[in-house]
């Protein structure tokens, strides 16, 4: 009955220092265009990128991710490592403007492919090893632009082991990585292929991303990036997968992150324009479901709503 007493044996606490705020970087100037079925989130040029970020450190949030769509797509996705990519810009953009703040990078190809597909493809398949090497020279230009961090989300084999080798010969050894380890084919990524323009023009990412039914497998690639060199661990979709990132953290006791996806925001700003949940109230219990489960980090959509509401619940 006492809701001082319920504060105060709380088991979970949910803070701004979890949130890791994923942006969408567009080329031009003066660009802020709303993502339809993702409201509140927007691809914004590198301008408008830099003054997102300013507010999203003063609201207390330490991190972003920053995912680009290039003004060119083609087969290899040369934007993806072009030194003056949008990706690239931004960061040396806004670690200039507000250099407290982390910066992350997605680390993929299908943004920048104009087949949608997130590595090299050679008839109707997408090839290992060839597409490692062009993400490996990906996440360099990303740590040579200011990047904090880089976060491979391809799911080929033997990715962190490159970016780690190539990184160290660099002069990076110092930048962490967080892997994309058990990330699953999922249909929740829907809203997300808007906001990235990924959507493959054919097939699907079935080849190299995870069925939905397993956990075991989960726990062998997770096994395998930590062997490779991950510093973080993620999984993907969060809230479907709450049982794979108990598994996770509780085998390797790695710092672990959940990507809270498109789909699982969409679903709740949705249901909550409606009028049939409290939209405020699920974020939060979503989001207090993922910590309870085992994530140190949490990427979600939410992040500067929730920031809000933290600040007015305290
Ligand atoms: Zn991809």
């Amino acid at each position: 009955m006492n809701q001082t007493i319920r504060a105060m044996v709380r088991e979970t606490h949910v803070g701004k220092d979890d949130f890791i705020y994923p942006l969408f970087v567009v080329p031009g100037n003066g660009v802020k265009k709303e993502v339809s079925s993702m409201p509140g989130v927007y691809q914004m040029s590198v301008d408008q990128i830099v003054r997102e970020c300013a507010e999203v450190r003063a609201l207390g949030i330490p991190a972003v991710i920053f995912f680009g769509i290039p003004e060119e797509k083609d087969e290899v996705g040369s934007g993806a490592y072009d030194d003056n990519g949008v990706v690239q810009q931004a960061l040396r953009a806004v670690k200039k403007e507000t250099p407290e703040l982390l910066l992350i990078t997605d680390v993929c190809l299908c943004e920048y492919t104009s087949h949608g597909h997130c590595g090299i493809v050679r008839g109707d398949e997408i090839v290992n090893d060839e597409s490692v090497e062009l993400l490996a020279r990906e996440a360099l230009t990303h740590a040579q632009a200011g990047a904090d961090m880089v976060a491979p989300s391809d799911m080929f084999d033997g990715r962190v082991k490159a970016i780690r080798a190539m990184l160290d010969e660099n002069g990076f050894q110092n930048l962490p990585i967080m892997s994309y380890a058990a990330k699953y084919a999922s249909g929740f990524y829907g809203p997300f292929r808007e906001a990235a323009e990924s959507t493959p023009k054919f097939g699907d990412r079935r080849s190299h991303q995870m069925d939905p039914a397993n956990v075991e497998e989960a726990l062998r690639e997770v096994a395998q990036d930590i062997q490779e060199g991950a510093d973080i661990v993620m999984v993907k979709p969060a809230t479907p997968y709450l049982d794979v990132l108990w598994r996770v953290k509780e085998r390797f006791g790695m710092p672990t992150a959940a990507y809270n996806v498109s789909g699982e925001y969409s679903l709740v700003k949705a249901a909550a324009r409606l009028g049939w949940v409290d939209g405020e109230r699920v974020m939060m219990e979503m989001l207090t479901g993922i910590k309870r489960a085992g994530a140190d980090l949490i990427l979600t959509y939410f992040a500067k709503e929730a920031a809000r509401y933290l600040d007015s619940h305290r």
